[in-house]
């Protein structure tokens, strides 16, 4: 694509052109800066629930949803990228403390 502001060809990627820095297709980029902070809130709410039926999806689940809001917070960091971290942290934690205890608990029995 090409940049609206001096006209230099740039990455359609790119969330700013490198030649005068003007900000492209700010709906599109906030979108794409937001995606994995988003990914990472979805991925740990569902962690949590999940967890709960489901241990080892759950913690699976709460990893990926950490990476991803980890690598959010290093590009762009926002409240989503936080929230994210923390509801991935939290669904990984929980889900851990669950799987462990379901496990000393049937060993018991
Ligand atoms: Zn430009």
């Amino acid at each position: 694509m090409f940049c609206q502001k001096c006209g230099a060809e740039i990455d359609n990627e790119a969330v700013i052109c490198v030649k005068c820095g003007e900000g492209l297709n700010k709906d599109i980029g906030l979108d794409k800066k937001n995606g994995l902070g988003i990914a990472g809130l979805v991925l740990g709410i569902l962690s949590i629930v999940i967890g709960w039926l489901i241990g080892i999806i759950g913690i699976a689940m709460g990893i990926v949803g950490i990476a991803c809001s980890v690598k959010q917070r290093k590009l762009f960091p926002n409240s989503i990228a936080n929230a994210g971290l923390i509801t991935s942290i939290i669904g990984t934690a929980t889900t851990t403390i669950i799987l462990i205890a379901g496990l000393l608990v049937s060993f018991l029995i």
